[in-house]
């Protein structure tokens, strides 16, 4: 008989410990708290929310309603305590953290299957089935022998975060196609660029070294390690660049050279490279322009890109502290770790972003462990529901610039040419008509 060990017990651990158990199949859960804390939570109960009580939009034909009715439809343990103990919050499923995590806890810890363990785990058990849902503040003894196993490149300690954009919302006109030096990967263009002349970069570093942080937990950070900050050099964020000199953003992620304006026959005097989201249909990120600006900010400051003045953004920039791996290196569309498929990951640390997500690849895991605990192939869900988008995203992205994710539309399959024409001019339709095709997938899975 195998053993399964869920380690931490925060949202993805609870619902996938409680997934287990509800398949007949014991497990035991570890949590840390509160023999340890981490830096955000309070309590000792599983499930803490440590910041916003929402769960996001409830509001049919969502993403994140989309979502969530799966979640519901599969006997999600965390969408049963949020119901419970919801209270009024407009569109959005908000709850009363407190009574939500107590719910949880509670749930958990009743049920005859689940071995709760409150130790810090700090490394990976031997044997067994193991499922890892420590989170983004996985303690530093776990932290380092996940690295051990996957490659210390492939674990990250922050959230590097670009942001992406609207395609529809980018200006034809004024950006212009082109790879540097008109070298592509595949023989087209690879980017649009937006050319800046010398008056409009002087105002863009303006504004950028004026804008507002959102970073109060990096300044901290900066407190603590004195005055230096821990960013991978690879992936600093804009305003710790600029504020280097005038000129570094033209020599770094703004670098003009090889790239041939078509409207002038020359090099501009500054760029910012927009590359489409290969897993994302419709939208581009802002190459190399992860930043902790507040969101407001940093819609007004890239609205002064030459071509983004009416940028719709999907995603803003983020930094912050998130331990998470590279899921599309390491991880099997189930999960599992491609180097031994009785390691499962689950929750932020498998690289998604959000409560909801974590309880939703929490759910999964689970099924699949139980699954493997039973000798039987644990199956995808289907691409074509927001589950099945969200691990195809975690588990198909490209590794090279991967970037943890909400679940959002533009990771569901686009539809076909025929829908996307009828309901070209609604987009609440298209929202709907993705959703349609959604739930019927999930209908014939289930
Ligand atoms: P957690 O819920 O953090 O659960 C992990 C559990 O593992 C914890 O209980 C921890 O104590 C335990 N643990 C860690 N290491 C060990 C160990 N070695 N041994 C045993 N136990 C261990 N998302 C949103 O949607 N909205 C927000 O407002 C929001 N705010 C956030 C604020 C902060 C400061 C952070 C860090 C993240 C925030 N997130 C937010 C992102 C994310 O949704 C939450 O962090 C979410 O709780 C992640 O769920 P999880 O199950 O992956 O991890």
């Amino acid at each position: 008989k195998v053993t399964i060990h869920v380690l931490g017990a925060g949202l993805a651990g609870s619902e996938a410990a409680w997934q287990i158990a509800d398949k007949g199949i014991s497990c035991i859960l570890y949590e840390m708290r509160p023999l340890r804390q981490t830096p955000a939570h309070k309590t000792s109960d599983f499930g803490e929310l440590v910041c916003s009580n929402s769960l996001k939009s409830d509001s049919e034909n969502t993403a994140s309603w989309l979502l969530k009715r799966e979640l519901r439809q599969l006997g999600s343990l965390a969408m049963r305590a949020a119901e419970e103990t919801r209270v009024p919050g407009g569109h959005a499923l908000t709850v009363d953290r407190d009574l939500f995590a107590a719910a949880l806890t509670k749930a958990v810890e009743s049920h005859p299957l689940i071995r709760v363990v409150r130790e810090e785990v700090t490394e990976i058990p031997a044997d067994g089935i193991v499922v890892v849902a420590t989170g983004p503040l996985t303690s530093g003894p776990l932290a380092a022998d996940i690295a051990r196993l996957t490659g210390s490149e492939r674990l990250y300690f922050y959230d590097s975060i670009s942001p992406i954009i609207d395609a529809e919302s980018i200006d034809r006109e004024k950006v212009f196609a082109a790879s540097r030096y008109g070298k592509s990967l595949d023989g087209g263009d690879d980017y649009l660029n937006c050319p800046f002349n010398k008056q409009e970069y002087e105002t863009f570093v303006d504004a950028v070294l004026t804008a507002e942080s959102a970073g109060a937990h990096i300044d901290e950070d900066r407190a603590i390690h004195n005055g230096k900050v821990a960013f991978f050099e690879s992936c600093l964020p804009i305003e710790e660049i600029a504020r280097r000199g005038r000129d570094t953003l033209r020599f770094g992620p703004m670098k003009p050279v090889g790239l041939d304006d078509p409207k002038t026959g020359r090099w501009p005097y500054a760029v910012v490279q927009l590359r489409q989201e290969d897993q994302r249909a419709g939208s581009y990120n802002l190459v190399g322009f992860q930043n902790y600006m507040k969101f407001p900010e940093q819609k007004r400051v890239f609205r002064l890109i030459p071509g983004l003045e009416n940028a719709e953004f999907l995603r803003y920039g983020q930094i912050h502290r998130n331990t998470y791996i590279n899921g599309p290196e390491l991880l099997s569309a189930t999960l599992q770790l491609k180097s031994d498929p009785r390691i499962f990951f689950a929750g932020q640390i498998s690289g998604v972003e959000g409560y909801v997500e974590s309880i939703a690849t929490g759910l999964l895991a689970g099924r699949f462990a139980a699954a493997l605990a039973l000798g039987e192939s644990p199956a995808p869900v289907p691409r074509e529901t927001a589950l099945g988008s969200l691990t195809h995203y975690i588990t198909n992205a490209n590794p090279k610039h991967y970037q943890p994710a909400n679940i959002a539309f533009d990771l569901l399959p686009a539809l076909d040419e025929a829908a996307r024409q009828r309901l070209k001019r609604d987009k609440k339709a298209r929202h709907a008509e993705v959703c349609r095709r959604a739930i019927a997938a999930m209908d014939s899975y289930v």
